[in-house]
């Protein structure tokens, strides 16, 4: 009971400060809400959004989960990029994954641990995926750390390929992607994925892989070399005529 104490202290403490520094601090930021990032991290403790990327409030709009995934059965997820880039029109969308993370540990290896095994089953997926990179990695943290970053940059992929993002690039609306990982020991912020804009820039970024260089999730043969996927009302469209077609073609047969 102590500690939630001090944590409310803390806060009359930091609101305080704030307001004798800046009179209209709050006042400034509570009409709305105008984020040019959404940010998408680890739940990790050792990990707050905006010390780290030393934003204010108002500066960043936030989902964190274990592990930072974005996956497109993750109703929570899609709901706050949907949010973020079709209502607050937000500029960049920034996934932070963090060395030393336990959700990325968890997947790497065959201990139980409830519930959250079935959350980490995608990452699993790019161990698996990455293997032979992975394997020629002799030294255990490096194996660990290289994980992370491929995790961040699956992330990407993953957003890349979400009906939302894809609306908003062929709108000419240019939420920029970016993959960064925190250095817990260091506290500094590493770039593995910057400025994607496009499918075209996902696939370098596999390409890139591809060639050597240590970048990128694994390459799938024609993976997002699909901008004719359909998405938003064009989807909505095109499964507004096959239902009309279905229904014509029932009330032919009824009246035949
Ligand atoms: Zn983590």
């Amino acid at each position: 009971m102590e500690n939630f104490r001090k944590i409310i202290q803390n806060n009359r403490a930091w609101a305080a400060a704030m307001v004798e520094n800046d009179p209209e601090y709050f006042h400034k930021r509570a009409s709305k809400q105008e984020p040019h990032f959404l940010y998408i991290g680890c739940a990790d403790s050792r990990v707050p959004s905006n010390v780290v990327t030393g934003t204010e409030p108002g500066e960043l709009f936030v989902h964190r989960n274990i592990a930072n995934q974005v996956l497109p059965s993750d109703l929570n997820a899609m709901c706050v990029l949907q949010y973020a880039v079709e209502v607050l029109d937000v500029k960049h969308v920034i996934v932070t994954g963090h060395y030393g993370c336990g959700g990325v540990k968890a997947a790497m290896g065959t201990e139980s641990y409830g519930l959250v095994d079935h959350w980490l089953g995608p990452i699993r997926n790019v161990v698996r995926w990455n293997r032979g990179e992975l394997d020629a990695i002799a030294d255990e943290q490096a194996r660990f750390d290289r994980v992370v970053e491929l995790n961040v940059l699956e992330q990407i992929y993953h957003l890349t390929e979400t009906p939302i993002i894809q609306h908003a690039w062929a709108k000419g609306r240019r939420p920029l992607l970016h993959g960064l990982v925190y250095d817990i020991h260091t506290g500094l912020l590493r770039e593995v994925a910057t400025g994607i804009d496009s499918h075209e820039a996902a696939d370098a970024l596999a390409a890139r892989r591809e060639s050597g260089v240590p970048a990128g999730p694994p390459p799938v043969a024609g993976r997002f070399a699909s901008p004719s996927v359909l998405a938003g009302d064009e989807l909505a469209d095109a499964i507004a005529q096959r239902v009309l077609k279905q229904l014509d073609g029932a009330r032919g047969e009824r009246t035949r």
